[in-house]
């Protein structure tokens, strides 16, 4: 069988994968392109996922990041279903577990993570879900009818988000967190003591600090999880929601210098020719996080990292990517907005009234705004995007004053 090439050859159908294609042909990169998925689906936003599409407020035609028409007025082959096993370097080909071989030019791999699944006996009983994917929330809505007791594992921004839509449908949710508070990895300890209390006020039975020793049978039919300090929550349905495993073992085997994620350059360049790495997957040195090599999961770093390498393939020249993380979160009817990376402050200044439910925390190191978690303040996310930006260090009960405009303090 003859081998079909590509000048761009995607791998990975999904938000960094569609915003490379998307950004070669607003560069006017005329050659050809082809995007290889897994998934079944045209690219889609998957923030949703968590939030409206599995509250059933979207359908899924509206979380499509273009229409199917798009692709096609742009010459955007698309080949889904197609899971990439292989990639050889010297060759310049990659070939699919259902044994087809692509050519390319440049390779840009895309391929996010999947969700990190337990490892404890009883992991993969049926009625355990992750939520990565449209099939994996579909699975979790065509079981939910008969469900009434929900037991999440993890408490990051899929796992509260999911506990808030499941709690609005009337279940049961209990929601357990190996840390000593939710959100450890991302934010400062008054942020989670925030969405901790409600959660808790929502009625979620949310608990910190204890781990999942197993997952059995419950009594008819149902599960079981079990936790190391001798718990046990019966429940007909298990989320888990503990992070991602990045989707980069391919490479890996290639020869691609990396790790926890394939380590890539400013340009998003791989240690292989020609061949780059964007979004959920990529290691890259951070320089708001002091330049330590980071994966940095979210949609804004996939479609910034992807417009750099598209730049840098259409024109032969691109700015090294250094784009200002941004985030954000929804649960119950709290819009929490993220800038900059809060990991590593050595102090946290609350503005506002956190009992009124609009307030910022301003992350600091030493003395330095490095990252603001706003709530329902989107005039401090957008004011504070500038201080995190240039490193300002104004006086902290300035800071602190909620009738301060952040403006006011570069
Ligand atoms: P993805 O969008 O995951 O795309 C990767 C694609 O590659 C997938 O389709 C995958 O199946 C496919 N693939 C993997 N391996 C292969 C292979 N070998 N061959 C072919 N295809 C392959 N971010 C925010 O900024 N805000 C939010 O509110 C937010 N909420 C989220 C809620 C949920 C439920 C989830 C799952 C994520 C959320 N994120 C959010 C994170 C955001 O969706 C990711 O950072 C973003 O999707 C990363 O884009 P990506 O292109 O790197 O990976």
């Amino acid at each position: 069988m003859s081998e079909r090439r590509f000048d761009v050859l995607i791998v990975g159908a999904g938000h960094g994968g569609a915003q490379a294609a998307i950004a070669l042909r607003q560069k006017g990169f005329a050659g050809t392109i082809a995007i290889v998925g897994d998934e079944a689906e045209l690219p889609y936003e998957r923030p949703p996922l968590s939030k409206e599409y599995l509250a059933g407020e979207k359908a899924f035609e509206r979380i499509l990041i273009r229409p199917a028409a798009f692709w096609a007025e742009r010459s955007v082959e698309m080949l889904l279903g197609h899971r990439v096993a292989s990639v050889d370097a010297d060759a310049r080909r990659v070939v699919t577990d259902d044994g087809a071989t692509f050519g390319y030019g440049n390779l840009i791999w895309a391929t996010g993570g999947s969700p990190r699944r337990l490892t404890c006996s009883g992991h993969d009983l049926p009625g355990i879900h992750g939520v990565r994917t449209r099939a994996d929330v579909d699975a979790i809505m065509a079981e939910l009818d008969g469900v009434q007791r929900v037991c999440i594992i993890g408490g990051g921004y899929i796992g509260l988000e999911a506990a808030a839509v499941l709690t609005k449908f009337g279940k049961h949710v209990t929601l357990l967190e190996a840390q000593d508070r939710v959100l450890a990895r991302v934010a400062g300890a008054p942020l989670s003591a925030f969405y901790a209390a409600e959660h808790r006020a929502a009625g979620v039975d949310l608990r910190t600090g204890v781990t999942v020793d197993c997952v059995e049978r419950g009594d008819g039919g149902g599960l079981s999880v079990r936790t190391a300090d001798g718990g046990a929550f019966p429940c007909e349905m298990v989320i888990v929601g503990i992070g991602i495993v990045p989707a980069v073992a391919p490479l890996l085997a290639a020869g691609a210098a990396g790790g926890n994620g394939v380590d890539v350059n400013a340009w998003c360049r791989t240690s292989l020719p020609d061949v780059f790495a964007i979004g959920d997957c990529a290691a890259q040195a951070n320089r708001f996080a002091g330049d330590a090599r980071l994966r940095v999961e979210s949609v804004q770093n996939a479609n910034d990292q992807a417009a750099t390498v598209a730049t840098l393939i259409a024109t032969g020249d691109a700015p090294a990517h250094a784009a200002l993380p941004w985030f954000w979160s929804n649960q119950y009817d709290l819009r929490l907005q993220t800038v900059g990376l809060s990991t590593g402050h050595d102090d946290a200044v609350v503005r506002g009234d956190m009992a009124a439910r609009a307030f910022s925390i301003v992350y600091l190191r030493e003395g330095r705004v490095i990252a603001l978690d706003c709530v329902n303040v989107t005039r401090d996310y957008v004011q504070g995007r500038k201080l995190v930006e240039q490193g300002a260090s104004p006086p902290r009960d300035r800071l602190a004053d909620a009738g301060v405009p952040l403006k006011e303090l570069l």
